[in-house]
């Protein structure tokens, strides 16, 4: 542990998470806050949740988050989904997902799910699956990359990605507990590596069916944190946190949609090809901050400026796996999202490229 000033005593803990609640549940409420960050709060409930109907909207103070004026403050918590709460087990507690509204019953201006729905729903015939890669990197209590030498650096990369044994991976206790959290809350997670920068790892989330992977991602970013919390970690999702020889964090992004994926499914997806090419710009626009840091043609990355394609090509904008190429139907990799990016824009521009914007 490096020097932090975490007082807990997680035995002392154990025996209060333990006392029993009666019927009461506590629901912690999830948003996301004004500079990409996750916020929350617990409510208490009489009764087991069993439908989305069942979670009143909430508010909460706008002007403490950077979502809303001082004067006025309130935005709207509108539940959107619900998992079962990997931190309080032994009643029926929840977290829920929540899109942010205004008083004005407009969405605040960091509800980006809301877009995403809309040009879902109206699409929905293609059945889009989503899987995303989640790159993150942990850091110490003073900001750097947790296991490295203070103020110096490890050894040049090479030893690290999917790695075993001390000096090669650092926090795997963290990312044990994350994978089996996210399980436990029924978020669909499908695995996770060590990275190729020491103390950088990845997980991934999907396949997942149109808005549901927004949701999963964000849900499973929150119990990143909060897990991490409990170790004295923090965690980063920038995309380059090490200047220099060492490799940056994505959001590799897998789509595909029942016509890609049925026999014959591979001219749907040069079909897509075509349409993203057209669009860099406006795809880049939202996939994350600090991506130009990130995307340099070096380290598995493609051009900023230049759409390109290409079977099992990890230095392409979008790579068609080879075993899709072989079997002629399958998904596409999106490469170019950086680790920071909202996964509720990426899927959303993806579907809207790929079979046109819808009036929201
Ligand atoms: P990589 O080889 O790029 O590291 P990963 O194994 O880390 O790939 O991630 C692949 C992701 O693709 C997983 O999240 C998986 O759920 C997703 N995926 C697999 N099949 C499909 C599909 N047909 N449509 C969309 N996503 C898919
Ligand atoms: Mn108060
Ligand atoms: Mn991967
Ligand atoms: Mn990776
Ligand atoms: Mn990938």
């Amino acid at each position: 542990m490096a020097e932090s000033t975490i007082l807990s005593n997680t035995a002392n803990l154990e025996k209060y998470l333990k006392l029993p609640q009666g019927n009461k549940v506590i629901a912690e409420y999830v948003w996301i806050d004004g500079s990409n960050g996750l916020r929350s709060k617990c409510k208490t409930l009489n009764k087991k949740v069993t439908s989305l109907k069942d979670l009143p909207e909430w508010n909460f103070d706008g002007s403490s988050t950077g979502q809303a004026p001082g004067n006025n403050s309130d935005v709207l918590l509108r539940p959107c989904a619900y998992y079962p709460d990997p931190f309080r087990v032994g009643g029926d507690n929840i977290l829920v997902m929540c899109e942010t509204w205004g008083p004005d019953g407009k969405p605040n201006a960091y509800n980006f799910r809301h877009d995403a729905d809309v040009v879902m729903q109206a699409h929905a015939s293609h059945e889009f699956w989503f899987g995303l890669e989640q790159e993150y990197t942990l850091l110490d209590f003073n900001g750097w990359p947790y296991g490295w030498p203070k103020s110096g650096f490890p050894a040049p990369q090479g030893p690290y990605y999917c790695g075993v044994g001390t000096g090669r991976v650092f926090c795997r206790d963290i990312v044990e507990s994350h994978y089996k959290a996210c399980m436990y809350a029924g978020i669909n997670i499908s695995g996770t590596n060590a990275e190729v920068m020491p103390a950088q790892w990845e997980y991934q989330v999907g396949p997942c069916t149109g808005i549901s992977l927004g949701d999963e991602l964000w849900m499973s970013r929150f119990i990143l944190h909060r897990v991490a919390e409990e170790y004295g970690a923090k965690v980063t999702f920038a995309p380059k946190p090490i200047p220099g020889d060492w490799n940056g964090a994505g959001l590799h992004t897998n789509v595909s949609t029942k016509e890609m994926r049925e026999e014959g499914g591979m001219k749907y997806i040069e079909a897509a090809m075509e349409k993203l090419s057209k669009r860099q710009a406006e795809h880049m626009a939202v996939y994350g901050e600090d991506n130009q840091l990130r995307m340099t043609g070096k380290h598995e990355t493609s051009s900023y400026d230049k759409f390109t394609w290409g079977v099992a090509n990890r230095g392409s904008s979008v790579r068609v796996p080879r075993s899709c190429a072989q079997e002629g139907k399958g998904y596409f990799e999106d490469r170019r999202p950086a680790s920071n990016a909202d996964p509720y824009q990426i899927t959303g521009i993806v579907v809207e490229t790929l079979c046109g914007m819808v009036e929201g």
